[in-house]
């Protein structure tokens, strides 16, 4: 289907005429023979940004946080995690399937943070009956929530402090950084590793970095080839990347901006009952009267698509959604609360569709 605006997820970008050009051009060598000179510019690139020793390319981030945890944790070890998190839900259980390590999954508080005192809780003692407690993992940002400053020292102390090592699913920590004004070395420094996707807001259509100290990242490489992932002249993709980063980073704010406008744009119809934006997200739950499936069509017979599947309906914004995509939104719900005719009175109109439903 062809739409004017695709708010289903940021990974819907499609690559730019100059990043393409920059793909086109680029210089490349096999990657497995760590001789391809685009793919390590851009492994330097990102261990600098996130101020570790060392970085390395991944086709997704599925495979970068699975090497991740699998670097960190052997056979029969375990990994806390939210149970609202992508590397336990969303990833296939990869984890325990080809890492055979034992997810602990917590749950997520609202703002994504898992309580301090459950992990403690949840970390085994020195036991033979018990899996040993390997490694934390956390998200930022979690569904569009920036994790608060101070979480993210409290959280990895109680982790080192035990003995666990940390892991970042930082597939959108840009928005993160971006968003907080953070460096993205800060964020990624209470973290001994971390997974940075390329394919979501930064705009490249392909492509991960797992980052962190040399002998860990040398030990995801292994674990990188087992898992299929060992690419030959990744410097086509990885030209890509070097565009997104050199190129896309900063624009995040414009993101987050029309988020905000979309949010403050649905709340104007309190029966789609729109939560506020978090970063380049706006989740939304409208109220049961609401004709959900209509109000789908309606806006899909106008171009525009939205996710769901996440209990909610979710709306992201990214480097294909301008501000006329926000416009268009906007007219189309005003158009769907509206009376058949008549002037468009917002309020009045809802209620009128709510009755009619
Ligand atoms: C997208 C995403 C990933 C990685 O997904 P891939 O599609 O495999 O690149 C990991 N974690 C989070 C939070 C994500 O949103």
């Amino acid at each position: 289907m062809t739409s004017r605006a695709d708010f289903r997820s940021d990974t819907v970008t499609k690559p730019s005429r100059a990043m393409r050009a920059a793909m086109a051009s680029a210089e490349v060598g096999d990657a497995v023979y760590d001789d391809c000179p685009t793919t390590k510019r851009l492994e330097a690139m990102a261990a600098e940004l996130l101020g570790k020793e060392s970085a390395l390319f991944f086709p997704t981030g599925t495979q970068s946080n699975l090497a991740g945890l699998m670097a960190h944790c052997g056979r029969g070890d375990e990994y806390i995690v939210g149970q609202h998190a992508h590397t336990y839900r969303n990833e296939g259980g990869g984890a325990a399937v080809l890492g055979s390590i034992q997810p602990q999954p917590l749950p997520n508080e609202a703002d994504g943070t898992i309580a301090l005192d459950a992990i403690v809780g949840a970390i085994k003692p020195a036991d033979f009956h018990h899996p040993v407690s390997r490694l934390l993992t956390l998200e930022d940002t979690f569904s569009g929530s920036v994790l608060p400053d101070g979480y993210l020292q409290e959280a990895t102390d109680v982790a080192r402090a035990h003995g666990l090592a940390t892991h970042l699913d930082g597939a959108r920590m840009m928005n993160a950084a971006i968003a907080s004004g953070r460096d993205p070395a800060w964020i990624a420094g209470w973290f001994d590793t971390v997974s940075l996707c390329l394919s979501k807001g930064l705009g490249a259509p392909v492509g991960s970095l797992l980052a962190g100290p040399r002998e860990t990242i040398e030990k995801a490489r292994r674990i990188r080839k087992m898992l299929g992932g060992g690419m030959r002249q990744t410097g086509v993709l990885a030209a890509a990347g070097i565009y997104a980063l050199e190129h896309n980073v900063a624009r995040l704010g414009d993101d987050h901006r029309r988020a905000d406008r979309l949010a403050r744009a649905l709340s104007a119809f309190p029966p789609l009952g729109a939560g506020e934006a978090r970063t380049n997200m706006v989740f939304m739950t409208p109220h049961e009267d609401v004709d959900v499936s209509a109000f789908r069509r309606h806006l899909a017979d106008r171009g525009i698509i939205l996710g769901d599947g996440y209990g909610t309906m979710r709306w992201v914004t990214h480097l294909d959604i301008d501000d006329a995509a926000i416009d268009l939104v906007d007219q189309a719900c005003a158009e769907f609360f509206a009376p058949a005719s008549g002037p468009v009175r917002r309020w009045a109109g809802a209620q009128r569709a709510l009755k009619e439903v």
